[in-house]
């Protein structure tokens, strides 16, 4: 018999399993408490009689994130965690310090199976997707190391969040549940490089977080060099799934959009982007792109990187580059477990 995932149950499904075990429902609750609040064993569950500990811990476990390594930032506040899993898989998590509070960054799968060209992540293609659980693990193993509230959560780490659509909505409302971690859902953002049919669905849950579309250029020519998620769904069919989303929730989207030096950042680039994202609600989110050793992208040099989000700024967009934040430790997706899994060392702090 296999054990059940005890973390990812919402406080319904807690009261059927321990009716089913003969426990009174009131118990759900405590035992809900207990697992939002980052408990990593049964004994912990204090004011859970001991019996009821032991049969818990019979048929069911508590996922966990596992602290392997961890880097920290000399150059601002980002903490950057490889956690070991249950079957020793890897996955990458990453604290960011903000003036307003504290803000996670989570994988949702290990690996990637979306293969975008300049990133780490999709090296190895996926090996599985993270249940709810270990996505809330992630933020309970961070607040628990550090002693510290995590306020925001963006789902931008590795993996596409929409491939793993069941477990990720599930996750959001374990996680903005009041009795659990209580993380609002205006102060969570999904990314999606794209995957039409999860938008769609998406859509019908009309949650107020915000969903983050990693566009990456205007042309369909380009993005089908950079993502070849690009071949299934093209930008026209993407920005259709945005303007639909949009319909139902009201929700500003942002478009993150990964400058990369003579592929994305020509002005005729800026002046489609434009073009097509008239109409929508929307934030651009300029990320210069993060270097990775297997390819030859870069990011332009600043002048570039503000000369297009000018450009898009007087052709009447919100458009920001986003702050690089733990530059000098691999912070950005997929980087360290690449190097983990090749065995190389970095400025390991644990
Ligand atoms: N699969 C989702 C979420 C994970 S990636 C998605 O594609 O949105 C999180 C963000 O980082 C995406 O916008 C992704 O395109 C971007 N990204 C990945 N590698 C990058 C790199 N080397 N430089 C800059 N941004 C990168």
């Amino acid at each position: 018999m296999s054990l059940i995932d005890i973390k990812s149950l919402d406080t319904d499904e807690l009261a059927s399993l321990l009716s089913e075990i003969g426990e009174p429902s009131y118990r759900a609750k405590q035992v809900f408490v207990w697992l939002q609040s980052g408990v990593e064993s049964f004994d912990e569950m204090t004011n859970i009689p001991k019996n009821l500990r032991k049969k818990l811990s019979e048929i069911s476990y508590i996922a966990v994130a596992l602290t392997e390594k961890k880097f920290e930032s000399r150059l601002d506040e980002t903490v950057k965690y490889v956690f070991r899993l249950y079957d020793g898989e890897f996955i990458e998590t990453v604290l960011m310090r903000y003036k307003h509070g504290y803000s996670v960054c989570i994988s949702t799968q290990v690996g990637c199976n979306m293969g975008c060209k300049f990133c780490a992540s999709g090296l190895y293609g996926k090996t599985r997707d993270l249940s709810a659980s270990e996505m809330l693990a992630q933020i309970t193993a961070v607040q628990r190391d550090i002693g510290i509230r995590i306020s925001n959560v963006v789902m931008m780490g590795m993996g596409e969040p929409l491939e793993n659509f069941d477990n990720s909505v599930k996750f959001l409302r374990l996680v903005s549940h009041s009795d659990g971690l209580n993380i609002g859902l205006r102060h969570i953002s999904l990314s999606t490089c794209g995957y039409v049919a999860g938008i769609d669905k998406l859509a019908r849950y009309n949650m107020p977080i915000t969903l983050s579309v990693s566009l990456h250029a205007p042309f369909d020519v380009i993005r089908d060099e950079i993502m070849p998620i690009n071949k299934k769904w093209n930008i026209s069919a993407l920005l259709d799934a945005c303007r639909r989303y949009q319909k139902v929730t009201t929700r500003r989207i942002s478009f993150e959009y990964a400058l990369i030096s003579g592929v994305n950042d020509s002005k005729a680039c800026a002046e489609e982007l434009a073009k097509i994202t008239k109409g929508i609600m929307c934030h651009i989110n300029l990320i210069p792109a993060n270097p990775v050793v297997e390819n030859s992208f870069s990011k332009p040099d600043n002048k570039t990187i503000n000369y297009f989000k000018d450009l898009l700024i007087s052709f009447g967009l919100t458009a920001t580059v986003r702050r690089t934040l733990g530059a000098d430790i691999d912070a950005s997706c997929g980087q360290l477990r690449k190097k983990i899994r090749e065995g190389s060392k970095g400025a390991i702090i644990q």
